[in-house]
């Protein structure tokens, strides 16, 4: 794949990018090594600045940075400005928060004397380069929600961002360099993923995170796991939506399109299966489907778009692929099912598919188990709380899920069976810095954000007196 800037508003490309050779690389991994080596003896106090700062210089940006995403991968204006934003509070989350989050952690009194020590305590160090391979999707939120808990922690930072992103990688580099932060603590490898593995196996190296599809994911992770050295994984998911009787069917409905389209349907935690109660089910399916045929499509710059294109030609491709097998068997397109037309105003040759809602899914069709990563719905009916979470759970992922009802057991019941992340009641899933992130099983493994995400690549040191 080419490091460059393609619009997929219209399929031009604006700028291209040499990858680095080996020498480049190799003098920017020793920089990486000699920046920790000095880095990691920063106080708390030191760190929490830089990153303020961080976050004041990307405030400031802001309308410049959003518009570098949306031409790079075709996300609406507005969200881009949000997703900026965010990234500015997680910073400074982080500065405020991490130094607590970190504190030594000392056992009962009892313990340690059983131990036979007279004082012991567990002090979470930081671990060396970590090596963040990023997804073009939210290009400054999946790397702002590794580097500003890593660099609180000590760590440093080398961002192999996804290739079709690169003037969001180089942004990354620019701004942590601008903050303040010593040369090497963050470096943007511009590098193709076949350069990863060599970098990876590289001692200088101590970690790595990887946001993504599940064959980069299980790449990253069987080479670290190789090379005996920590990995986050954040892979797909195929979020559960389910309606039951006693919800807020009007606000359901509302929210669902939002849930499924944000970030033109590009998202992990966007739900994707729409698993409703059959009492309420018609009146949901009429809302939700009149929802998604009312978005306006269009170009991304354009304050009054709520779907852009697809990021790439091959994401298209992919998504068009899953909506053609489920209607070859028997599914039926509610809305949407093709590409739009007549966008005009030059976007011809640009990747966009019309937000969809699909029903009478069945297991054979591929979007019952395969993540459909765009703006494309399916529906289901269910005859009750126990058919809706064996269908919650009928899928590889484990990321988050979503569930309406006003009933307290029924939650319960939920909090108890759902296989994923998180269970999100009465509203869409969302991250924020205060509360972890992550998924089970093909959605990958370990946290990010909230203390759970710092301390995943710090050395949770043993300290022994006796
Ligand atoms: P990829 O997983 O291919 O890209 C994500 C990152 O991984 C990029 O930096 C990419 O680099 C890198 N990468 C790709 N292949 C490898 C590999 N074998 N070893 C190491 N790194 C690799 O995602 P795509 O853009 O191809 O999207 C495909 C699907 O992945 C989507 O349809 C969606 O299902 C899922 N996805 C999930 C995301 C999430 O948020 N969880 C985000 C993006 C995608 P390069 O760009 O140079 O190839």
């Amino acid at each position: 794949m080419p490091i460059a800037t393609v619009n997929p508003a219209n399929g031009e490309t604006i700028t291209s990018f040499d990858a680095l050779g080996p020498e480049e690389t190799e003098r920017r991994l020793a920089t990486a090594a000699g920046a920790f080596r000095e880095y990691r003896t920063t106080g708390f106090d030191t760190r929490a600045r830089l990153l303020s700062r961080a976050a004041d210089l990307l405030d400031e940006d802001q309308e410049k940075i959003a518009r570098t995403m949306t031409t790079e991968m075709g996300k609406p204006v507005k969200a881009a400005r949000a997703e900026a934003a965010k990234c500015a509070k997680a910073m400074r989350w982080y500065a405020a928060n991490a130094e607590r989050l970190l504190a030594d952690e000392e056992p009962a009194d009892a313990d340690v004397r059983d131990a036979g020590a007279s004082r012991a305590y567990v002090r979470y160090r930081p671990l060396g380069v970590v090596l963040a391979v990023m997804p073009w999707n939210f290009p400054l939120w999946q790397v702002v929600r590794f580097a500003a808990p890593a660099l609180m922690a000590g760590n440093v930072g080398l961002l192999k961002h996804a290739s079709n992103v690169p003037q969001t990688a180089l942004y990354l580099e620019d701004l942590f360099r601008r903050a303040g932060f010593p040369e090497g603590c963050f470096q943007t490898l511009l590098v193709g993923s076949k350069a990863i593995e060599a970098i990876l196996r590289d001692p200088r190296v101590a970690a790595a995170t990887l946001t993504g599809s599940e064959p980069a994911g299980r790449s990253v992770a069987s080479i670290a796991g190789d090379e005996v050295k920590k990995t986050v994984l954040e892979l797909g998911g195929s979020d559960p939506y389910v309606v039951l009787p006693s919800a807020d069917i009007a606000k359901a409905a509302t929210t669902a399109v939002t849930a499924r389209v944000q970030n033109n349907g590009q998202s992990c935690i966007a739900a994707k299966r729409f698993i409703v109660h059959t009492e309420v089910y018609d009146a949901f399916a009429e809302r939700f489907t009149d929802g998604m045929r009312a978005l306006t499509v269009g170009d991304p710059a354009q304050e009054s778009t709520d779907v852009g294109p697809l990021a790439s030609e091959r994401g298209r491709a992919d998504l068009e692929e899953l909506v053609d097998d489920a209607v070859r068997r028997g599914a039926t397109a509610l809305c949407g099912g093709a590409r739009p037309e007549g966008l005009g105003g030059g976007l011809e040759g640009g990747w966009f598919y019309s937000p969809t809602v699909l029903s009478g899914i069945t297991p054979e069709m591929r979007v019952h188990h395969e993540e459909t990563f765009g703006p494309v719905a399916t529906l289901y009916r269910a005859a009750g709380l126990d058919e809706a979470v064996a269908l919650a759970n009928d899928t590889p992922f484990g990321l988050s899920s979503n569930v309406w009802t006003q009933d307290t057991g029924e939650m319960e019941r939920c909090v108890r069976d759902l296989e994923a992340g998180g269970v999100f009641f009465n509203g869409m899933t969302a991250s924020h810095p205060a509360l972890p992130f992550g998924g089970i099983k093909r959605s990958g493994y370990g946290r990010e954000l909230a203390g759970h995400g710092i301390r995943e690549f710090c050395n949770a040191t043993t300290v022994w007196y006796s």
